[in-house]
């Protein structure tokens, strides 16, 4: 608060109160003087508009899925109704109420002042919010990012969605065109696709997920294709109003040729952008990356003293759980004056389509620039328990230094694949290899067993 012309000083800003919540608690716990600057929502993308909400919707389409794919084990059930309007309104207020509980928790916090606004820089220590100017000792930026709209003629003239505005809908679209084919659009598409929306995935690049490796890629695209509309190799170049709905004019990156796609609605998921624009860096000596994400040091400092970047603004690996490691080391680094280096070798994620993906490390393709690897595959139904699930479609892949056994990357689309991969995230961090898989029982009959079963398959291959 700036109190008769004197500026109110902190030991610690933080701006952005996702990630930065680990920040603030940390400095709170030692009897620091904290002040939390945020636009809103309150507690960020991941509670309020993305992996949270987004995860709940896919929870009531992955049940559909799975009655719908229940003939194959001999059982033929019907869904009688599906109550869109509940599952999204079961979606909002459990985001509210997190929303309250986190505001009421702030409210209570003794040496923390909270700015509800959008602020910016005016130099490097000192942040304009609500026309008041605080200044900090340090300084986190962890002001996240926001869904990149690419620059399709007429786009502006219609009423698109995006991972925001799609949480409001009250009414099911009848049908829906996805621009873009990353993790946010193929999850959506799997959502609405369940709800008995007609989706149509328009990507431009020649596969899906692009993170991912090729082969799940394709994986992906076949399996998708059975449930929705999917092209790759297309790029939306022109959208106009068409009656009540809207179509979308594309050339075919290949030969050209326009195609056109009608829909109700349209979803534009192309990827993320940088919010530093925002916060006025220009103003301070904290640079920017050519795609406008703050630049850090692997101790996650900005080029400018005692200012540090954390989560998606930093553009690393742009996933809720590597926001909240950054976010805590770089609270140790800052606060402790530790020098803990942030590593990424084991930053796992996942893709809650259907069929899920998780992945850890390094795709096949990279491993094979600065290593010599052993690469091993094997199908859910090389083992019992995925014979018994009747998985045709899932795999799993596996890429370890060949002189080592260390596990450089491990790759899988299939049933629980989010929560299969954990036990290979887990050696990977702690600096282990394929004896360590090894060393453990798997039980028999578990789809766990996949992950030695891969392990047991590694050959030397070229490219
Ligand atoms: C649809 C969707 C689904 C996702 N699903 C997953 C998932 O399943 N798993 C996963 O790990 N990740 C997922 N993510 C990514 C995840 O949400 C982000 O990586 C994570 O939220 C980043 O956290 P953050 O703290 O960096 O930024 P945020 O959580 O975005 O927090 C930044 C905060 O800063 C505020 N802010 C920005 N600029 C200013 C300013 N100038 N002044 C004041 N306040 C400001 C913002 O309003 C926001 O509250 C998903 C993202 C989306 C969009």
């Amino acid at each position: 608060m700036e109190i008769g012309g004197i500026m109110k000083k902190y030991d610690v800003i933080v701006i952005g109160s996702g990630c930065g919540m680990i920040i603030i608690e940390e400095a709170l716990s030692h009897d620091l003087n904290v002040a939390l600057v945020d636009k809103g929502p309150l507690g960020g993308t991941c509670a309020n508009l993305g992996c949270i909400p987004s995860k709940m919707l896919i929870f009531a389409a992955d049940r559909i899925a799975e009655i719908q794919e229940s003939k194959k084990l001999g059982i033929e059930a019907g869904i009688r109704n599906i109550d869109f309007g509940f599952i999204m309104e079961r979606m909002r207020k459990f985001v509210r109420e997190n929303q309250e509980h986190m505001r009421q928790g702030l409210s209570h916090a003794e040496n923390l002042d909270f700015y509800e606004g959008e602020g910016h820089f005016v130099d490097d220590y000192t942040i304009e919010v609500n026309g008041e100017k605080i200044k900090g000792d340090k300084i986190f930026i962890a002001a996240g990012s926001q869904p990149l709209i690419p620059p399709i003629k007429g786009l502006d003239s219609v009423d698109f969605l995006t991972n925001e505005t799609v949480l409001q809908l009250k009414e099911r679209p009848e049908s829906l065109i996805i621009i873009g084919g990353g993790y946010i659009a193929v999850e959506y598409g799997h959502f609405f696709a369940a709800m008995g929306t007609k989706v149509t995935i328009l990507e431009m690049a020649d596969r899906l997920v692009l993170a991912e490796e090729p082969e799940i890629a394709e994986a992906l695209k076949k399996e998708l294709g059975r449930r929705m509309d999917v092209y790759t190799d297309v790029r939306a170049e022109e959208v106009k109003k068409n009656g009540r709905g809207v179509t979308v004019i594309a050339t075919d990156a290949k030969g050209g040729v326009k195609k056109e796609f009608t829909a109700q609605r349209i979803l534009v998921a192309v990827g993320r952008r940088s919010n530093a624009d925002l916060l006025r860096v220009e103003n301070t000596d904290v640079e920017v990356d050519k795609r406008g994400f703050v630049k850090v040091n692997e101790y996650l400092e900005t080029t400018k003293k005692n200012i540090f970047a954390v989560g998606d603004i930093n553009g690393q690996q742009m996933f809720t759980h590597v926001a909240n490691v950054e976010a805590s080391l770089a609270a140790d680094n800052a606060i402790h004056g530790s020098k803990i280096r942030m590593d990424y070798s084991a930053a796992p994620h996942a893709v809650y389509s259907h069929p899920q993906i998780a992945s850890v490390g390094m795709t096949e393709e990279a491993a094979r620039k600065a290593h010599k690897i052993l690469v091993g595959r094997a199908k859910y139904s090389d083992v019992a328990k995925g014979e018994a699930m009747m998985e045709e479609n899932g795999f799993a892949k596996a890429v370890v230094e060949a002189d080592t056994g260390k596990i450089l990357g491990f790759h899988i689309i299939g049933p629980y694949a989010p929560i299969l991969i954990q036990e290979v995230i887990n050696v990977m961090a702690s600096g282990g290899g394929i004896d360590q898989i090894q060393r453990g029982m798997h039980i028999h009959p578990a789809i766990t067993e996949l992950i030695p079963v891969v392990l047991n398959n590694l050959k030397s291959t070229t490219s």
